[in-house]
């Protein structure tokens, strides 16, 4: 579903990525782990189209996305959940998720919105409370629920369990596995490597602006240098 093929991103002079190849199936999950300043948000905003690759390749669903406008990425399919969220925190929930169906009918938003009240019944209950006065995991249920509102078949999500609580952490995981379930394809960025491996199908260990190494989920949590690394020993 999503392809990207010996990507090099730069930022300037400055080379990020340094050919990075990932493939994302339909219907998986596959988790993206690595340390700080690695190049995780690099390579998601690469799909994204900002910054572009400077070489290589991004394929979704068999068209070349390598050069395309973000607008237009972003109408195909995809939906982002940005890392820290990112709510607009003067807006009430129901307000937030109109924002994510901005492209859509006005009774496909009634659509959207009911289906994403079922998925998160928390946010039905807050519908008319703003954003910014929202705890940090009801904000994440929003900021994912705002991206189902443009029905993606594929949801990208930079670091949902940012300076979350352990329990909040667990919903949000277990919310993201009921995507999965839903039939939408599921590309997660993470440096909770122990949650973010569980769940996936497959995974990819981004150092420094290349792929280490890419398994199954469960191989990568048993890969010893993974978990040296990543999880603690
Ligand atoms: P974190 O987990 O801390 O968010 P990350 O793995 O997402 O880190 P990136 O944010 O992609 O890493 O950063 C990768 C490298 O690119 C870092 O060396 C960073 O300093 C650099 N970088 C990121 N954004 C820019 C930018 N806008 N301009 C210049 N350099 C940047």
């Amino acid at each position: 579903m999503l392809v990207l093929e010996n990507v090099h991103t730069h930022y300037g002079k400055i080379e990020a990525l340094h050919g990075v190849s990932v493939e994302v199936n339909q219907g998986e999950i596959v988790s993206l782990i690595g340390a700080n300043g690695a190049g995780k948000t690099t390579l998601l905003m690469t799909v994204c189209g900002s910054p572009q690759a400077s070489s290589g390749s991004v394929f979704l669903e068999g068209r070349d996305i390598t050069h395309a406008p973000t607008a237009s990425i972003m109408r195909s399919g995809i939906a982002i959940v940005p890392e820290g969220r990112r709510v607009f925190s003067g807006l009430t929930v129901e307000e937030n998720l109109h924002m994510g169906g901005f492209f859509n009918s006005k009774a496909e938003i009634r659509k959207s919105q009911d289906h994403v009240y079922e998925l998160f019944p928390r946010l039905k209950e807050r519908e008319q409370q703003r954003a910014g006065t929202m705890s940090g995991g009801e904000q994440q249920m929003l900021a994912i629920g705002r991206a189902l509102m443009s029905k993606p078949r594929m949801i990208i999500l930079d670091e949902p369990s940012l300076g979350l609580a352990p329990i909040v952490i667990q919903q949000i995981f277990e919310i993201i596995g009921q995507l999965r379930e839903e039939g939408i394809t599921v590309f997660l960025v993470e440096q909770n490597a122990h949650q973010a491996l569980s769940l996936a199908d497959r995974g990819y260990v981004l150092e420094t602006g290349r792929i280490r190494l890419h398994d199954t989920g469960a191989n990568l949590l048993a890969n010893p240098d993974v978990r040296n690394a990543y999880l603690g020993g």
